[in-house]
C-alpha cells in the first residue's frame, strides 16, 4: 500500500475513533497531534470468505489492529491472501493444524468468520491455544454452546468478543445516548425489521447443519440485539410466529420469515421481523414519550441514515469493520470498554432470546426469558 493511501486511511480511522468516543468529529489535525504509538493487536482471520475479505480490507486502515495471519482450508486462498496482505508462511494454518497457533508469538488474536455451526468448536480450540478470540455473530447455535465458549475463554484467560459492528456505529450510538440521557423520555415501543431475499439455495446459510437455523440466526439477530440496545433493557418474555412460503428452499429447521415480539420490564414492547424472503427490510424505529428515532437503513454496511424528533443525524461514515477492529484492539490490549458491550456475555443474551423464539414457535406459547 502506498504511503499516501496509508496516511489517508489512518486519518479516517482516527477521525471516527475520536468522533464516536467523544461525540464530536475530530479533524485530521487532531490525528497529527496524537499519532498512535501504542500496542498493535496482531490478528489472524479464520475463514477467508466474503465477510472475512471485507474485514481484512477494512483492517488495512486500522492503526491499532493489523492482519498478520490466516486459517483456511483452501491453499489457493491462503496463497492469494499472503501476497495481497503480505502474510508470512509461518502465520498460515489450516483447520486441522491450527491448534499449533499456541506456539506462535506473532499472533495475539483470531477472528472466527466461518459458518455459524463451526464457531463453538473453533473458539474453544483457539482459547485452548491461548489466543484472544473475536467471533462472528451468531456467536453459536444456542445458549448452551455460548456458555461453553465463555467458560473456555475464561479458563484460558483470553478475551472473547463478538463481531457486533453496530455497537460502534455513530448514529446508533447517538440514539442510545439520547435515550440514556432521558432526551427521548420513557421508551414505549421498538420496531426492528431485518431481511433480504436470499439467493443460491445450495449455500450454507440454507443448510440447517451449518447455519443452525435460517433468517433468524443470520439477520434476525440484528433486530434481537437492536431491540436490547435501543430499549436499554433486557426482555422478560417473547412470543413468535413463523411464515413459510417456499418449503423447498427453506427446509425443515431453516426459517424463512419469523415475526417475534419482546416484552421489557419497564413496559416497552418490541415488534420484530426477520426474513430471507423479503427485500428492503432494514429499519429500526424507537418511540418514547418525548421523542422518537428512526434508523433507515439501520444495520447494513452503511452509510446508516437516521433521524430523531430533533432532526437528521449527521456523522461521517467510516467503514464499520475498521472502527470495530480499532475499538476491539483497544478492548483486548488496553482493557477499554465499549458503550454497548461486545463480549461473550452479550452474545449469550442474544442466543438465549433465539432459544426462546424457537421454543415459542414450537409450543405456540409465550416464553419467559431470564437473561
Ligand atoms: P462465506 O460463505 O462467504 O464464508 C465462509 C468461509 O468459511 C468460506 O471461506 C468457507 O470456505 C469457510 N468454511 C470453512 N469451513 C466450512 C464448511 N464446513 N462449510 C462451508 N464453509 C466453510 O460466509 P460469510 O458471509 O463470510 O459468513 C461467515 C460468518 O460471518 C457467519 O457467521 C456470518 O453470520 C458472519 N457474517 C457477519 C457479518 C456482519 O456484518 N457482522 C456479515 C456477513 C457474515
Amino acid at each position: 500500500m502506498d504511503s499516501r493511501r496509508n496516511f489517508l486511511q489512518k486519518i479516517s480511522a482516527s477521525v471516527l475513533t475520536l468522533s464516536i468516543s467523544g461525540n464530536a468529529i475530530a479533524s485530521a489535525k487532531d490525528f497529527f497531534n496524537q499519532p498512535y504509538e501504542g500496542p498493535v493487536l496482531r490478528v489472524a482471520i479464520m475463514g477467508l470468505g466474503s465477510y472475512g475479505t471485507r474485514v481484512a480490507d477494512a483492517m488495512q486502515a486500522c492503526a491499532k489492529a493489523k492482519l498478520v495471519g490466516v486459517i483456511s482450508g483452501t491453499p489457493a486462498k491462503i496463497k492469494n491472501w499472503q501476497s495481497k496482505y503480505n502474510i508470512p508462511a509461518s502465520n498460515c494454518y489450516n483447520y486441522e493444524n491450527f491448534d499449533l497457533i499456541k506456539d506462535n508469538s506473532e499472533i495475539d488474536a483470531v477472528y472466527v468468520i466461518t459458518p455459524n455451526a463451526l464457531h463453538h468448536d473453533q473458539v474453544i480450540r483457539l482459547a485452548k491455544a491461548g489466543k484472544h478470540v473475536i467471533c462472528e455473530k451468531p456467536m453459536a447455535l444456542n445458549a448452551k454452546e455460548g456458555q461453553e465458549m465463555i467458560d473456555a475463554c475464561k479458563k484460558a484467560n483470553v478475551k472473547l468478543l463478538v463481531g457486533y459492528r453496530m455497537h460502534f456505529e455513530p448514529k446508533t450510538l447517538e440514539v442510545i445516548r439520547m435515550r440514556k440521557e432521558g432526551e427521548l423520555g420513557k421508551v414505549m415501543f421498538f420496531q426492528g425489521l431485518c431481511g433480504f431475499k436470499i439467493g443460491d439455495p445450495t449455500q450454507w446459510r440454507l443448510n440447517k447443519q451449518l447455519a443452525g437455523g435460517g433468517s433468524l440466526m443470520d439477520i434476525g439477530i440484528y433486530a434481537i440485539n437492536g431491540a436490547r440496545y435501543m430499549v436499554g433493557e433486557e426482555p422478560v418474555w417473547v412470543t413468535a410466529q413463523e411464515a413459510k412460503t417456499n418449503p423447498e428452499k427453506f427446509k425443515e429447521g431453516v426459517d424463512e420469515t419469523i415475526q417475534f415480539q419482546l416484552g421489557f420490564p419497564g413496559g416497552a414492547v418490541a415488534s420484530c421481523l426477520s426474513s430471507y424472503n423479503i427485500s428492503n427490510l432494514d429499519r429500526f424505529f424507537l418511540t418514547a414519550e418525548k421523542g422518537f428515532a428512526e434508523l433507515l437503513p439501520s444495520t447494513g454496511y452503511g452509510p446508516i441514515k437516521g433521524r430523531t424528533n430533533k432532526g437528521e443525524l449527521n456523522y461521517t461514515h467510516i467503514t464499520h469493520q475498521t472502527v470495530q477492529m480499532e475499538k476491539m484492539a483497544g478492548i483486548i490490549l488496553s482493557g477499554e470498554t465499549a458503550l454497548v458491550p461486545v463480549d461473550g456475555e452479550e452474545g449469550l443474551k442474544d442466543l438465549k432470546i433465539i432459544d426462546g423464539i424457537y421454543l415459542a414457535l414450537k409450543t405456540g406459547k409465550k416464553v419467559n426469558l431470564k437473561l
